[in-house]
């Protein structure tokens, strides 16, 4: 058998070999039916009510283990199914003598139509978790084993959802979407636990088939040679010594080859991304996106806002924390948030633009985050601005959030407060901002320097954060920040990238944040740059 190539994009990097197991289209409504059999009314509803059950604990089980956006949509399944106006219309098929299995789906078919038919962004978005619940309520009518796969499977689906990524164990498998995208949940997900992903592959039914995958190629073998196999298992060791050898740097402080400490700084979109993680690996966190949380079911309290950030500051343990506000839209829209129909909407009401239209969402967030504060080191930055008046308008919000939160006695304390630099606009005109610090945001920067959109696979390679245009603007940058006295990092993903980290240090930059995975690999490349000779 001759062996097959395929072809996708890096949604996680790593490596993974094995036997594809389909998932995704479990189980066939008609073929649950017909497993469902027949018995008489109470019967068939005492069944249904027992599966509801025992969808909710299994749910409530993985709450436990979850947090952030993740808990809040596992949450947002948990309210649903204890509601009564979402089961009754099965109960009432029951009642007319359907089994508990067609009832069932017949009812969660429909509710999944006028979810999806809807015009609200907002409930489209809300039809994935009801598909979720109706295979996890019938996955426990039929006798089917729980949602979760086999531990280490290398699944290939045409998506998947944060719930059945969260109940399954990736140790050693992989994830093959067909359709999917990097910037998913499932992604951020896979990427922060190191799960292999690949997403946009043109695969059709390679179910049952064996293969290698190097996913940091978005590369799939299928029905491998032998030769393919030596090739792989190469490549494999090569990557394991590579990985032994930079894991040695992640408990030590980033120092150049001529002696100069650079700081590193994490970014994290989700809490759970610091479970198991030493502070003591970093100088604290660069980044913390804040989307995730807006994106369940409803919008975060200021209350559980201040309990997530407030674990986080609690976590760094003095160190710095530098969290983002809201930053909806392009890339990361939000349903019923970022405005419907934009031609282009990374160039419309995204991050800072859209949250002062909405100062019901921004003030409690603002409120939150000064909460936060009273807990430890906490800077405030704002993204995509492009005026000093976008600045000084936040910075009025955060004045009244402190005045209101000092008037009610709550405990607070009022965060420096800095911006992203990732607007051309900004970055040429940084003397006419009052901000206490600066963050290169350099994969907006790169994007809209080089006129090729972040995710627009055919453009990639112009949007490269390596080019001249992009560099000479973040020397500049560096070196307002030297002249002024204002601190500057950089958290886009080239702080990060083995690639760029030379040529980023070489421009002046001394602050970098990344993904927690990649500090180790990045103190390594710091260690070899001698300074020295870049100046
Ligand atoms: C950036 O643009 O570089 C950045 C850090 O923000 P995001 O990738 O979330 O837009
Ligand atoms: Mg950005």
């Amino acid at each position: 058998m001759t062996s097959l190539a395929l072809k996708g994009q890096c949604a996680s990097p790593g490596f993974s070999a094995g036997i594809v197991v389909a998932a995704g289209k479990r189980p066939a409504p008609q073929r649950a039916i017909e497993k469902g059999g027949k018995g008489d009314p109470a019967a068939e509803a005492l069944a249904l009510t027992a599966a509801i059950n025992r969808a909710v604990i299994e749910l409530r089980r993985l709450v436990e283990s979850a947090s952030g956006e993740a808990a809040d949509m596992l949450g947002f399944q948990i309210a649903m199914l204890d509601d009564e106006e979402l089961t009754q219309p099965a109960r009432d098929e029951i009642a007319a003598g359907k089994t508990a299995v067609e009832a069932w789906t017949r009812a969660m078919d429909a509710e999944i139509a006028g979810y999806e038919g809807s015009d609200e962004e907002y409930f489209q978005a809300r039809a994935n978790d009801l598909v979720d619940m109706r295979e996890r309520v019938l996955d426990a009518l039929i006798g089917a084993a729980s949602t979760s796969l086999p531990p280490g499977s290398i699944v290939l689906a045409d998506d998947i959802t944060p719930s059945r990524f969260l109940s399954s164990n990736w140790e050693g498998g992989a994830i093959l979407l067909r359709r999917g995208s990097a910037t998913s949940h499932v992604a951020m997900l896979a990427r922060s636990r190191g799960v292999p992903m690949i997403v946009g592959l043109q695969a059709d039914d390679i179910a049952g088939r064996n293969v290698l995958i190097d996913a940091t190629q978005g590369l799939v073998i299928v029905d491998p040679s032998s030769t393919d196999a030596t090739r792989f298992e190469q490549q494999c060791a090569a990557s394991r010594a590579r990985d032994m050898a930079t894991a040695g740097f992640l408990g030590q402080p980033a120092v150049s080859r001529n002696g100069e400490r650079i700081i590193t700084l994490i970014n994290i979109a989700d809490p759970s991304e610091l479970d198991g993680l030493d502070p003591a690996c970093c100088d604290g966190i660069g980044l913390v996106r804040t989307e995730l949380l807006f994106e369940g079911a409803t919008l975060p309290s200021e209350d559980a806002q201040t309990d997530i950030y407030t674990r986080i500051v609690r976590w760094a343990a003095g160190k710095p924390v530098t969290f983002r506000t809201l930053d909806a839209g392009g890339d990361k829209p939000i349903a019923g948030l970022t405005p419907l129909g934009e031609s282009n909407p990374f160039l419309g009401m995204r991050g800072v633009r859209l949250t002062l239209s909405r100062p019901d969402i921004f003030l409690p967030q603002l409120r939150a985050l000064a909460r936060a504060a009273a807990a430890g080191d906490v800077e405030i930055m704002i993204p995509m601005v492009t005026l000093p008046s976008e600045l000084e308008a936040t910075r009025a919000l955060l004045h009244q959030a402190c005045a209101e939160l000092g008037a009610a006695q709550i405990a607070h304390r009022l965060p420096a407060l800095g911006i992203m630099v990732e607007v051309p606009a900004a970055a040429l005109t940084l003397g006419t901002f009052d901000a206490a610090f600066l963050s290169i945001g350099s994969n907006d920067l790169t994007q809209y320097v080089m006129a090729a959109g972040r995710d627009i696979a055919a453009v990639a390679a112009l949007a490269d954060p390596g080019h001249e245009a992009v560099l000479r603007l973040i020397g500049m940058i560096s070196a307002h920040g030297e002249r002024s006295g204002i601190k500057v990092s950089l958290c886009g993903d080239a702080g990060g990238d083995e690639r760029f980290i030379p040529q980023l240090l070489a421009r002046g930059v001394r602050i970098l944040s990344m993904p927690p995975r990649l500090l180790a690999a990045a103190k390594q490349v710091i260690a070899t740059v001698n300074l020295e000779s870049a100046s």
